[in-house]
C-alpha cells in the first residue's frame, strides 16, 4: 500500500509541539514530506540550536507514530537549523548563523564509545576527490593494521557505496540500531545506503544536522581506531554545524593544486579553526598528470601549490597524489586502487599519506598495541 504525503501529515498532526497543543504540521516547523517509492518517508523540524534537548523527544514521537503506520518501510526524521528552500517561512526561530556574524563557540559532541578517534575528510569545494581520497586513506589506515570505518557523510552527493561497490540497505540490529556495511575490510555507512540519490538531492540543506548524529550514535561501530568522515564538500554553515556536532580528533583538507581550491582550501582550515578542531594536515589531489600511455609526469594544473599553502598556514603537509587514470577507474568500477592493488605504486602513495596521518594525530608511528591472544601450553 502506497503512503502518501496527506497520510502522513495526517499522523503528524497527533503529534504536538507545545503546551497549547500547536500540531506539528501547523507549528510552520515541518519541512516538506518527502515519500520515496519504497514507502520510506522523510522530513525534518527547524529549530533554533538552543531549542535541540526539548525537540529531540517530539522528533521521537513523530518518528515513532509514522513507523508505528501499516506499510511504512522506514523514517528518517531530524532536527535541523537551516532553513532550507523545503520549509515554510513563517517559522519563529531565529535564522542559522551565517558568515560575518559572531562564530558559535566550540563545542564537539560526547564522544563515542569504543571510537578512539575520529578524522573528518574535508575540502573547501566539490570535485578536488575528497571521497576518492577519504576511500584510498581508510583503506590504507586498515593496511597499517588499524581497525577502521568510514563514514560517508556527504550529503550533497554520497559517492562511498559505489566506490566501494556497495549497495542495498543496512541491516536494523535491534531499535534504533544499524549494522555497518561491509568493504574490504573496514566498516562503512553512508546516507547513500539510507536515503535515494535523488532525495539526496532535494533534502541536502535541512537534513544536515542531525543525519549526521544518527549516523555516528546509531550505528553499530563496535571497537575502532579511526573513523574517518567523508564530510560535504564547503565550509558553509552545514560544514560548521557538522564540524562542531561530530566529537572530532582532527581534520584533513583535501586540496587540487589550482589557485581557486587553495583559497577554498584556506576557507576549510579557518572553518576547523574556527570550532577548535586540530588540523592534521593538507593533501595535495591530482597533483601531478601521469601519462597512461608513455608514465610521464606533468604538472598540467601547476603543482607543489598546496604544499607552499600549507605551510604559509601553518599546517602540516601529508602528501601528493597524482591526477592518474587507474585511480579514477578503479574508483568507478567500485575497486579501491589502495585495496585491489595494495603493492602498487598509487597504494604506497596513500599508504605514506596515512602512516603521516596516523604520526601526527597520535603522535606516534606504530598502531595501538591490542592484547595478544593467550597461548596456552598443556
Ligand atoms: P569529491 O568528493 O571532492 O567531489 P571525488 O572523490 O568524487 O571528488 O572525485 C571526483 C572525480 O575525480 C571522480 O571521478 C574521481 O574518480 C576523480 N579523481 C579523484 N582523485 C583522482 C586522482 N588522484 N586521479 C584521477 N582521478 C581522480
Amino acid at each position: 500500500m502506497a503512503i502518501t504525503r496527506e497520510d502522513v501529515l495526517k499522523i503528524l498532526s497527533a503529534v504536538t509541539v507545545d503546551a497549547g497543543g500547536t500540531t506539528l504540521p501547523a507549528s510552520g516547523r515541518l519541512s516538506q514530506v518527502v515519500v520515496d517509492p519504497t514507502n520510506r518517508v522523510m522530513f525534518s523540524i527547524l529549530i533554533d540550536p538552543s531549542e535541540a534537548e526539548r525537540f529531540e523527544p517530539i522528533r521521537r514521537r513523530a518518528e515513532g507514530a509514522i513507523l508505528a503506520t501499516p506499510g511504512v518501510s522506514g523514517v528518517f526524521a531530524s532536527l535541523t537549523s537551516e532553513r532550507g528552500p523545503n520549509h515554510p517561512a513563517q517559522s519563529t526561530a531565529p535564522p542559522p548563523p551565517s558568515p560575518g556574524r559572531a562564530a558559535p563557540p566550540p563545542r564537539t559532541g560526547p564522544a563515542l564509545p569504543g571510537v578512539r578517534h575520529i578524522v573528518a575528510v574535508a575540502s573547501g569545494k566539490g570535485g578536488v576527490g575528497k571521497s576518492t581520497t577519504a576511500c584510498n586513506l581508510a583503506l590504507a589506515l586498515s593496511a597499517q593494521g588499524l581497525k577502521v570505518g568510514l563514514l560517508d557523510a556527504d550529503i550533497y552527493g554520497p559517492s562511498v557505496p559505489k566506490l566501494f561497490g556497495l549497495s542495498g540497505k543496512p541491516k536494523v540490529i535491534e531499535e534504533r540500531l544499524l549494522a555497518p556495511m561491509e568493504g574490504f575490510g573496514i566498516k562503512v555507512m553512508s546516507i547513500g545506503f539510507l536515503i535515494e540519490a535523488e532525495t539526496a538531492m532535494i533534502w541536502r540543506g535541512p537534513m544536515v544536522q542531525s543525519a549526521i548524529t544518527q549516523m555516528l550514535r546509531e550505528v553499530a561501530w563496535g571497537e575502532l581506531d579511526i573513523l574517518v568522515v567523508d564530510m560535504p564538500p564547503g565550509t558553509g554553515d552545514a560544514q560548521l554545524t557538522m564540524a562542531q556536532a561530530t566529537p572530532l580528533s582532527g581534520a584533513v583538507i583535501v586540496s587540487t593544486p589550482q589557485d581557486l581550491a587553495l583559497i577554498d582550501a584556506r576557507r576549510g582550515v579557518t572553518m576547523f579553526r574556527k570550532v577548535a578542531v586540530p588540523i592534521l594536515g593538507v593533501i595535495e589531489n591530482m597533483a601531478t598528470f601521469i601519462c597512461p600511455n608513455c608514465g610521464h609526469a606533468s604538472d598540467i594544473f601547476g603543482h607543489g601549490g598546496a604544499r607552499t599553502e600549507a605551510e604559509r598556514l601553518n599546517v602540516p603537509f601529508l602528501g601528493e597524489v597524482p591526477l592518474d587514470m587507474t585511480i579514477r577507474e578503479s574508483s568507478d568500477a567500485g575497486r579501491p586502487v589502495v585495496a585491489v592493488a595494495p603493492d602498487g605504486p598509487h597504494a604506497k602513495v596513500y599508504r605514506d599519506i596515512a602512516k603521516k596521518l596516523w604520526s601526527n594525530l597520535t603522535g606516534t608511528d606504530a598502531p595501538p598495541t591490542r592484547a595478544a591472544p593467550r597461548i596456552v601450553i598443556e
